[in-house]
């Protein structure tokens, strides 16, 4: 046998023993006693042990602490080569698969949604928004982009165009004279209702509508508009009436 193999064989009875005694009750026992003497009470059931390298193993033990359930107690023990020493690398609480979590992080910037706005926040324009030209603060325009962003939001919101008053609408607000278009771009599509009992100072669209349209004509006659509950008890009384 040549003196390498002979190293080599002698290497892996100590990682051998080492990689045993690492997981064996004793260290077991050495692991609990590292969690107890942090001083947060005894460590709950041993639920798993595994190697990491040889000598060196992680002992897993749950918590019995209150709101920390799915958590577990991960305690790294090792073996050094040759030592008959069991030591205690690190003890670290850690959670579970089953473990209740804060969600992702989410950036500041990227959390805050519209709407989100109060009276004393401050929300400066970022010095790269696409929505406003490039330069200093209170030289910045609208961008055409800004327009169309504005649009296509406008549209698919409930003064659009597709909203249920403007497919249910007798009449649009481009025909009202409660509708004031827009300048510039937008006003070709987009005005505001200042008819208080209507959408009173909301962006509406041209093809959007309502009930309180100033064309819309006097209701004359008996019953009531289309798709509104009708009192058939009314009529029961009239005909007896007669
Ligand atoms: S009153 Fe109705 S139809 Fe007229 S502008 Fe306002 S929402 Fe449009």
């Amino acid at each position: 046998m040549t003196d390498n193999r002979r190293r080599s064989q002698n290497r892996q009875r100590r990682d051998g023993a080492a990689g045993g005694r690492v997981v064996a009750g004793k260290a077991m026992e050495v692991a609990r006693e590292a969690i107890e003497d942090l001083g947060e009470g005894p460590a709950g059931e041993h639920v798993g042990v595994a190697m990491t390298s040889p000598g060196v193993a992680v002992h897993r033990f749950q918590p019995n602490l209150p709101g920390y359930r799915g958590w577990e107690w991960h305690v790294v023990v090792a073996v050094a080569e040759g030592s008959k020493y069991i030591t205690v690398s690190e003890v670290a609480l850690v959670p579970g698969d089953t473990a209740l979590q804060a969600p992702e992080w989410i950036p500041y910037e990227d959390r805050v949604r519209p709407g989100d706005l109060g009276p004393r926040d401050l929300m400066p324009p970022a010095p790269d928004d696409e929505r406003l030209t490039p330069g200093e603060p209170n030289v910045r325009e609208l961008t055409e982009q800004g327009k169309r962003a504005a649009d296509a939001r406008w549209k698919s919101g409930e003064t659009g165009p597709h909203s249920e008053f403007a497919v249910n609408s007798l009449l649009n607000c481009g025909s009202c004279a409660f509708h004031i278009p827009l300048s510039g771009t937008l006003g070709r599509d987009w005005g505001v209702c200042v008819n208080e009992w209507a959408f009173d100072g909301s962006v509406v669209h041209h093809g959007h509508g309502c009930g309180a349209h100033s064309a819309t004509p006097e209701v004359v006659g008996h019953g009531v508009p289309d798709k509104q509950a009708f009192d058939d008890q009314e009529i029961v009384e009239r005909t007896e009436l007669n």
